[in-house]
């Protein structure tokens, strides 16, 4: 089997899918970057994203991965897409996409404040947003 149709396998594609999407949520946003380094410097950066290493996925999986959120992104921007447009590989990567985001968003609550997922039980967020239940 050759790397191009094991990306395109549903089932593993999926799976794929959910572990890159649950590190990108976790990502530090380039402001939070900046708050660390203005207070802590340089080396707390480097800490903050060693914390995260990325998920072991197979070569060019983290490639597909992005590619197949860019073109979400893209979609939700009001770019459409025609039958010609994407290869077969590509819609069945968009559905897989779609299917993994919305496992993700059944597990993990937004946040009232940045909209960002909720990772862990907690009163609060990375954002500064605090529950007000006890
Ligand atoms: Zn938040």
């Amino acid at each position: 089997m050759t790397a191009q149709t094991r990306v395109c396998d549903a089932a593993e594609l999926g799976k794929w899918l959910e572990q890159w999407i649950e590190w990108r949520a976790t990502e530090p946003t380039s402001d939070e970057l900046d708050k660390i380094r203005d207070e802590l410097g340089d080396d707390a950066v480097r800490r903050k994203l060693r914390q995260r290493p990325a998920p072991d996925l197979p070569l060019g999986v983290d490639e597909w991965c992005r590619h197949l959120s860019r073109l979400e992104e893209l979609a939700s921007a009001g770019c459409q897409f025609g039958l010609d447009d994407l290869t077969a590989a590509e819609w069945r990567g968009r559905s897989a996409y779609r299917a993994a985001r919305e496992r993700f968003w059944r597990r993990y609550r937004p946040c009232p404040g940045c909209e960002r997922p909720i990772l862990r039980i907690a009163r609060g967020h990375d954002c500064g947003w605090r529950s007000s239940e006890q």
